[in-house]
C-alpha cells in the first residue's frame, strides 16, 4: 500500500479468546481495501487482555492506554476478564478502562439482515445510538462514581443518573446519523414510571430533534419498543436510548438480523472511535481457526466511515463501503462459518472476502 500524508494511524489489540483469530483477519482485509483506494493504514498493534498480563502484568497497560491518547481511531478485540486470574477480579473490565478513559459516550449499533444469513427479521436495517456514560447502568456512572452499593447485607441499590449535557450528545450522534441514513428517529425511554431520569432524557432527544427539521421522531416506551422490534422491525430506522435499555434492545435487534457473529459496533466520542464487536471472546471455539470474523470486520468499516465523515475523505470511506460490500458478497455467495451453518474457517472465509475486494 502507499503511504504518505494521507496514510491512516490505527491502534490495534487483539484481545483474548478468540481475538487473536478474527481481528487479524479485519486488518488484512482493510490493508486490502485501503490499499484498493491508494492510501495505507499504519497498524499500531498494542498489549492488551489475557496476555498482557503475562507481559506487563496489566491487561491494560499505562503505554497502551498512552499509546491510545494520541491516536483517533482503534480496534479493540474481545476480552475475557472473566478469566483473569483472582486479583483483578474487582477492576473494570479491560473494554471498560478504556471507554471510560476517553469518554466513549456513544455506542453505534447496526442491525442489518444480510442476504446468505438466516434471519428473524429479514426486513431489519436498525442504528441503536446507545448512550455509554451513564443512564441506568450504574458502573459506568461518572456523575456518582460506581453508582451502586449496599447500606446493609441485605439491601442493594442502585443510582440512574441522566444528565441534559449526556443526552444532548448522544441525540446529536443519532440525529447525524440518521441523516444519511432514512431520516427517523425513535426515542426510547420508560417515562411513565422512571419519569425523572428517562422523562428528561426523552425531552432532552426531543429539543435537539428541533435541529434535525429534516428528520422524523417519534418516542416508545422500552418495553413497547422490544415488541415493535418483534413485530415491525422494518419501520425503525436509527433508535436513541439510554445505556442499559440500549444494551438490550441491541442484543434483541442483533439476533434479529442474525447472530452474534455479525454484530457490528462502534464507540466514539466527538475525537475518538474504537472498533468492537458486539460478542465476547467465545473461549468456547477459541484456537479452532473456526470462528466469524465478519462481526470485527464490519466493525472496522464502520470506524473507517465514522473517521470518514468527520475527515472529509471519501476515499476512506468508499473503502469501507467496499469492505462491506465485499463480506455481504462472500455471505451471499454461501461461504460462512459454522455459527451462520457454514463450514468454512475463519483462514477460507477472509481469503474469499480478500478475493471479492480484489474483483471489486
Ligand atoms: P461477554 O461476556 O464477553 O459478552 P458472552 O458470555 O456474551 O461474552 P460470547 O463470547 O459473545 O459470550 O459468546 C456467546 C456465544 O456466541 C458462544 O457460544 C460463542 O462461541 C458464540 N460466538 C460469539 N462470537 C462468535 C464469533 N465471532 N464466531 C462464532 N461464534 C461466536
Ligand atoms: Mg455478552
Amino acid at each position: 500500500p502507499s503511504t504518505g500524508a494521507t496514510a491512516l494511524a490505527i491502534g490495534v489489540m487483539h484481545g483474548d479468546g478468540i481475538g487473536p483469530e478474527i481481528v487479524p483477519a479485519a486488518v488484512a482485509v482493510a490493508d486490502a481495501a485501503a490499499a484498493r483506494a491508494g492510501f495505507g493504514i499504519e497498524w499500531r498493534e498494542l498489549p492488551f487482555g489475557a496476555s498482557a498480563i503475562g507481559t506487563h502484568g496489566t491487561p491494560i497497560p499505562g503505554e497502551t492506554l498512552d499509546a491510545l491518547s494520541g491516536l483517533d481511531l482503534w480496534v479493540l478485540g474481545p476480552h475475557d476478564s472473566a478469566a483473569y486470574p483472582v486479583e483483578f477480579a474487582g477492576d473494570l473490565t479491560p473494554g471498560g478502562v478504556i471507554r471510560k478513559r476517553f469518554d466513549l459516550y456513544a455506542n453505534l449499533r447496526p442491525s442489518r439482515a444480510l442476504p446468505g444469513v438466516a434471519a428473524t427479521a429479514p426486513g431489519i436495517d436498525i442504528l441503536i445510538a446507545r448512550e455509554n456514560s451513564e443512564g441506568l447502568y450504574a458502573d459506568r456512572n461518572m456523575a456518582v462514581g460506581s453508582g451502586e452499593f449496599m447500606p446493609t447485607p441485605d439491601i442493594a441499590l442502585s443510582v440512574g443518573v441522566i444528565t441534559r449535557a449526556a443526552t444532548q450528545r448522544i441525540a446529536h450522534e443519532a440525529f447525524r446519523a440518521a441523516q444519511s441514513r432514512s431520516k427517523h428517529v425513535t426515542i426510547v425511554h420508560k417515562a411513565n414510571v422512571l419519569r425523572l431520569t428517562t422523562g428528561l432524557f426523552r425531552d432532552v432527544c426531543r429539543e435537539v430533534a428541533a435541529d434535525y427539521p429534516d428528520v422524523r421522531v417519534d418516542d416508545f416506551h422500552v418495553d413497547a419498543m422490544a415488541a415493535m422490534l418483534v413485530r415491525l422491525p422494518e419501520q425503525f430506522d436509527v433508535v436513541v436510548t439510554e445505556n442499559l435499555f440500549g444494551d438490550i434492545l441491541s442484543d434483541l435487534a442483533g439476533e434479529l438480523a442474525g447472530s452474534l457473529g455479525v454484530a457490528a459496533s462502534v464507540n466514539c466520542s466527538s475525537r475518538q472511535a474504537m472498533a468492537q464487536a458486539a460478542h465476547g471472546a467465545a473461549p468456547d471455539i477459541a484456537g479452532r481457526g473456526i470462528a466469524n470474523p465478519v462481526a470485527v470486520i464490519g466493525s472496522t468499516a464502520m470506524l473507517l466511515r465514522w473517521y470518514a465523515r468527520r475527515a472529509g475523505r471519501a476515499d476512506v470511506r468508499g473503502t469501507a463501503d467496499r469492505i462491506d460490500a465485499a463480506v455481504a458478497a462472500t455471505l451471499a455467495a454461501g461461504v460462512c462459518t459454522p455459527d451462520l451453518g457454514g463450514s468454512a474457517t475463519t483462514a477460507v472465509f477472509t481469503d474469499r472476502v480478500l478475493a471479492n475486494i480484489a474483483d471489486s
